[in-house]
């Protein structure tokens, strides 16, 4: 049987131990990886110099997909974000993140089945940036000043927003053609059009002639603020939600909250040529080290993969397996416990351990 290339980045903090654990289910699931394991963040700079080498990247590129860690990210100095770099490098412009509630995770919501697709790669997170008090700001300003009737004071930091005709017309028939392929009904374009019209207006126009071309799926935009109080209140009329950047890095956390949190989060950022798929959990450096962290968000980062990889089956058996550990109770990790009584609890391994057990239950 062949094998799929996959570059395993490891990460920092709890990323070791559950991308280990997630090595191993998914060696258990019966299709075969060839891991090809990378550095990038703090460790590659100890090793390489960067914080993402470029044998990093290549690697990803070569095998068309990866499967990453959490990397920890200074904040303030240090080095900017793998993330964001790694996004920007490999033209990721895609962000997955299904929220779908699993019984046994204590959240406030039932029954919560919805799927983010965020823009990755512009919006607020375009990288253009001009500090207080420099003299980019200043001549940024100027030039502004110039031009508009709003003045802005002269020390101002200033974010540059762009939105281009190109980046949203590709990322709503993303989400369509997700919507389409996954069996969804609906798609819903998230957008503050009311009040930054050319930006968010461009955006909700090209979401608008893309839906034409989908008849057979729904289409409806809300205006962000009111999508988050409608999400609270009637989250059973939603589906398929695609946005802006920076509205879908807020509107995916609140998602992930209503389903219980970063425990069970997972993540795809897809590009037209590679994928990496990651928990949407950071490297939480305090259980680092300890066997304790929850291999659970990252497990399913593998299972999306899987479906990546056109292996559906593995990914149902992977994805039935998680909650059926986590349904049952017993073999988890502290998080994952009513009373969070470590002393109780499974480890990393255990988890991954019943995990593996549970692959072949029906
Ligand atoms: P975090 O997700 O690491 O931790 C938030 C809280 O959730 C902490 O209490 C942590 O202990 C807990 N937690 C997170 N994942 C857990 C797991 N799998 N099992 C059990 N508990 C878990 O967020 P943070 O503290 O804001 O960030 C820590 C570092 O991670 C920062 O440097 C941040 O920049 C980085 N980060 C990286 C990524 C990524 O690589 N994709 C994503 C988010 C944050």
């Amino acid at each position: 049987m062949a094998s799929y290339a996959v570059t395993l980045i490891p990460g920092d903090g709890i990323g070791p131990e559950v991308a280990e654990a997630t090595r191993r289910v998914l060696d258990a699931t019966g299709v075969a990886f060839d891991w090809d394991v990378h550095d990038a963040g703090i460790e590659a700079v100890e090793k390489h110099g960067d914080v993402l080498p470029a044998s990093t990247i290549e690697s990803i590129q070569k095998n068309g997909v990866g499967l990453k860690g959490p990397i920890t990210t200074p904040i303030g100095g240090g080095f900017r974000s793998v993330n964001v770099a790694l996004r920007q490098a490999l033209g990721l412009y895609a962000n997955l993140r299904p929220g779908r509630t699993i019984r046994g995770v204590q959240s406030r919501f039932d029954d919560v089945d919805l799927v983010i697709v965020r823009e990755n790669l512009e919006g607020m997170y375009s990288g253009i940036e001009f500090d207080t008090g420099t003299a980019d700001a200043a001549a940024v300003i100027q030039e502004i000043n110039a031009r508009s009737p709003r003045q802005v004071a002269s020390d101002a930091a200033i974010s540059i927003k762009l939105i281009t005709p190109a980046e949203s017309r590709r990322i709503v028939q993303f989400a369509f053609d997700y919507a389409r392929a996954n069996g969804r009904r609906k798609v819903t374009a998230v957008h503050k059009a009311n009040i930054m019209k050319f930006t968010d207006g461009l955006f909700l126009r090209m979401a608008q002639e893309v839906a034409s071309g989908y008849p057979d799926i729904q289409f409806n935009d809300r205006i962000v603020d009111n999508m988050c109080m409608q999400l609270m209140q009637k989250p059973e009329e939603y589906d398929v939600l695609v946005m802006p950047n920076l509205y879908g890095d807020i509107v995916s956390d609140l998602v992930a909250g209503m389903v219980g949190g970063l425990g069970v989060a997972p993540s795809g950022n897809i590009g037209p040529d590679v994928a990496v798929f990651e928990p949407i959990h950071g490297s939480a450096p305090s259980h680092a080290g300890k066997n304790e962290a929850n291999p659970a968000a990252m497990i399913l980062s593998g299972a999306l993969m899987l479906r990546h990889l056109g292996e559906q089956q593995a990914a149902e058996q992977v994805e039935r397996a998680v909650a059926l550990v986590i349904e049952r109770g017993e073999r988890v990790t502290y998080d994952l416990r009513a009373d969070r009584d470590a002393s109780q609890a499974s480890g990393t391994s255990g988890m991954a351990d019943a995990i593996i057990q549970a692959l072949d239950a029906r």
